[in-house]
């Protein structure tokens, strides 16, 4: 094991084809934190979710999961691995409590100790009343806190969580979020991709920015707004005109600048000595750390 870290990446390289989905990444998850995953479609997040489970194979660098190395010793990785695919793949023709008892088995959970594995395991993903509905019963968001708790039946060390919450709407979100975070004050460690800023946010107390399979930056989401986009920014409206003589002028007083649809954000305006253009005054925050650093704009 090297000192406390849940996983430890160096250099990681997978290749489809002409495509290098992961280039070059290092990636470090202590034990009892959650990190994030942050980046556009196509930034090669859910490759290295599945680099992590073994179920792809990286071309090159060193990967250990738990203290194992990977992809030699994945299956005891995997042992004490809990693992949230971003695809639904519920049994369907089975209840909520039957798909929970099934990993029981997988995990080889013994006898006695199931009954109490899948009681916990419910009460976690709030879902006790639920238990007798079949699978294809459920709600969106129900499914998706099922998938979770069924991540869980065996206490995992290390949950991988690959985009929790993606096409569910903003309350079902909210629900995730604070089975995530229950896990998180339980003390399990967490790696969830995600491209939602405000879950990175709220979540994260380490976030990992990728784009084109690499690193970017990483750091507590605080730190990385204090480091990239400074303290306060001032949001420029009005015609097209009018955005580009705001964007003009900040760049000419050495500020850093972004597009959103219909303003300018100039940013960092706290070390402008005035010289900032007029507009509403906000606190920088993690998106605009996002658009600097990858050039994207994501919800
Ligand atoms: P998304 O949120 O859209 O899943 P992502 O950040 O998870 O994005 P990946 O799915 O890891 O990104 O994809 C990274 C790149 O690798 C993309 O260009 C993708 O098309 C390519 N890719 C991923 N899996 C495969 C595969 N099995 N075969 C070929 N190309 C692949």
């Amino acid at each position: 094991m090297s000192g406390d870290l849940a996983i430890r990446l160096r250099g990681v390289v997978k290749r489809y084809g002409p495509i290098t989905a992961v280039d070059g990444l290092d990636l470090d998850v202590p034990e009892g934190t959650c990190v994030g995953l942050l980046g556009p479609n196509g930034a090669g997040k859910s490759t290295t979710m599945r680099l992590l489970t073994a179920q792809a194979i990286a071309d090159e660098g060193e990967l250990e999961v738990l203290g194992f190395r990977l992809p030699e010793e994945s299956k005891a990785a995997r042992a004490q691995c809990g693992v949230v695919p971003q695809l639904d793949n519920l049994d369907t023709t089975l209840t909520v409590e039957q798909n929970l008892l099934v990993f029981t088995y997988l995990y080889r959970i013994g006898r006695k100790e199931r009954r109490q594995a899948i009681e916990r395991a419910l009460t976690m993903a709030n879902l006790v009343d639920r238990r007798k509905d079949r699978a294809d019963k459920l709600s969106g968001g129900m499914r998706r806190r099922l998938l979770i708790a069924r991540a869980l039946v065996h206490r995992p060390r290390l949950v991988l969580l690959d985009e929790p919450t993606v096409g569910l709407d903003p309350q079902v979100r909210q629900e995730l979020w604070a089975l995530i975070d229950a896990l998180r004050a339980e003390g399990t460690t967490i790696l969830m991709s995600t491209h939602y800023i405000e879950e990175a946010q709220r979540l994260a107390d380490t976030v990992l920015i990728m784009s084109h399979g690499s690193a970017v930056a990483a750091g507590p989401p605080a730190q990385l707004v204090a480091d990239h986009a400074g303290r306060e920014a001032v949001e420029v409206y009005g015609p097209p005109p009018r955005l580009a003589e705001a964007e003009a002028a900040a760049r000419a007083a050495g500020l850093l600048t972004r597009r959103t649809g219909t303003s300018v954000s100039v940013l960092g305006i706290e070390a402008a000595d005035g010289r900032a253009p007029e507009g509403e005054r906000r606190p920088a925050n993690l998106e605009d750390v996002f658009v600097l650093l990858t050039g994207e704009e994501i919800d």
